[in-house]
């Protein structure tokens, strides 16, 4: 059976490959690492918001 790698595009054997549904460990890297990068950001998105109130003081 013959599968199309959804990172690159070639063609590739879904029989005897490890690495499947992708054509090499570099594309599944790839894929995971995508991912990854997406979570990252969403986790690392922190609005961080400082109130700075000025107080007057009348002397
Ligand atoms: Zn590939």
């Amino acid at each position: 059976m013959k599968i199309r790698c959804p990172i690159c595009k070639e063609m590739t054997t879904w029989e005897e490959n490890p690495w499947r549904p992708f054509c090499s460990e570099r594309c599944k890297l790839i894929d995971l690492g995508k991912w990854a990068a997406e979570e990252y950001r969403v986790e690392g998105k922190k609005e961080e918001e400082e109130d700075e109130q000025e107080k007057g003081e009348d002397s």
